[in-house]
């Protein structure tokens, strides 16, 4: 059975994402009715910073 989570996931550019709930049950965007991308948070992520000038150099 699939949980759903109070709290808002936040994705990145990356396939990672992370929740602002510390106890969240699962990290998905299905169980998830706020999702955002990292940017609206915080707009220089370092781990999304690292994968786009990846892309740039590739
Ligand atoms: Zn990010
Ligand atoms: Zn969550």
């Amino acid at each position: 059975m699939t949980e759903t989570c109070a709290g808002t996931l936040v994705v990145h550019a990356t396939p990672d994402s992370e929740c602002t709930e510390p106890h969240c049950p699962e990290c998905q965007e299905l169980s998830h009715s706020l999702v955002i991308p990292c940017a609206d948070v915080d707009g220089d992520c370092p781990l999304c910073a690292a994968e786009l000038s990846e892309n740039a150099a590739a």
